[in-house]
């Protein structure tokens, strides 16, 4: 059974998780028309402290998502921190979770409806991703990712996860852990819910913006976090398929994935096969910085309490 929560949060109240519903043909049902954010709130034992991480980078991509769908304006950032900050609270989570906060066009319209946008939150216990210890398997799909001028992938909109969602099921089906997924120049794009890096010759390598990537909150914050604590600077270009192979580590991050050794590609072994001392020393620091035990960065955590 899928878990859940006592509460969620739908259009400005917090109801039980079970009434936290909209109509079968609304847009959001009818056509994916929803655009969310994922973000994580770590749990601090010691301090007895549930920090948001990032949340201002969240609400800032989570606007743009909706500019760039042509939703109609919905509730301020005050608004919706503060909307966060209760659910984390009427909850009474003691335990890292995962956020999603979703805008979506509710009501009785057509593909062309940019109103009434709706606001759903819920939160629901994710402990880090175990997965680091002995890495994934990653596989080449066949499907492409989509070209910004097909489906912006630089945003979060519901509808660009059925591309993820097939490369998720074929790499399952051929039992890979993840899909890695090109785009239409033949170029490295990402993975479903995740951005790549790769390690080569001592230089952190990443898919440039323009790759038809999301613009990732991890991926930003690997990036400043490998120059300041690691003193690696990061190229952020085109990458050809054959350097996941050359490669010395290759890992993937995002908000829910955190950041994971990438063990194989295409189950050729990357490196000698084990997660990477780079990508090792990253996951540290990341993990310190996320939960408050690395002093620092304060402004990228919001404590609930
Ligand atoms: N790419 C896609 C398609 C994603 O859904 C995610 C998860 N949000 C990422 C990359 C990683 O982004 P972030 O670091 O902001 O979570």
């Amino acid at each position: 059974m899928d878990s859940t929560a006592e509460f969620a949060y739908l259009n400005g109240h917090m109801v039980p998780w079970h009434d936290a519903k909209v109509h079968v043909f609304a847009p959001v049902a009818k056509y994916g028309i929803g655009v969310f954010e994922g973000i994580r709130g770590y749990w601090n034992e010691e301090a007895r402290q549930m920090y948001l991480f990032r949340l201002a980078e969240h609400l800032d991509r989570f606007a743009f998502s909706q500019k760039a769908m042509r939703f109609d304006p919905g509730p301020s950032r005050e608004e919706l921190t503060e909307a966060l900050i209760r659910l984390c609270r009427a909850n009474r989570f003691c335990a890292t979770v995962h956020i999603r906060i979703m805008a979506f066009i509710g009501g009785a319209g057509e593909i062309g409806a940019t109103g009434p946008v709706g606001i759903a939150i819920t939160a629901l216990p994710r402990q880090s991703t175990q997965q680091c210890i002995r890495g994934a398997s990653a596989q080449i799909s066949s499907w492409m990712r989509m070209p910004d001028n097909v489906m912006p992938a630089r945003i979060k909109c519901n509808a660009n996860y059925h591309n993820a969602r097939l490369a998720t099921m074929q790499a399952r089906q051929d039992g890979y852990d993840v899909a890695f997924l090109l785009n239409s120049r033949g170029k490295l794009a990402e993975a479903p819910a995740m951005c790549i890096f790769i390690v080569r010759d001592g230089q952190l390598i990443t898919p440039s913006g323009t790759n038809d990537i999301l613009e990732s909150i991890t991926r930003r914050t690997v990036i400043e976090l490998a120059g300041r604590h690691l003193g690696l600077q990061t190229a952020e270009r085109d990458v050809d398929r054959t350097e996941l192979i050359l490669a010395d580590e290759v890992f993937h991050c995002g908000t829910g994935a955190e950041i994971m050794p990438v063990t194989s590609v295409d189950r050729t072994p990357v490196g000698n096969g084990r997660p990477g001392a780079v990508t090792r020393q990253l996951i540290e620091i990341y993990q310190a910085v996320v939960t408050g035990k690395q002093d620092g960065y304060a402004s990228w955590r919001t404590p609930i309490f």
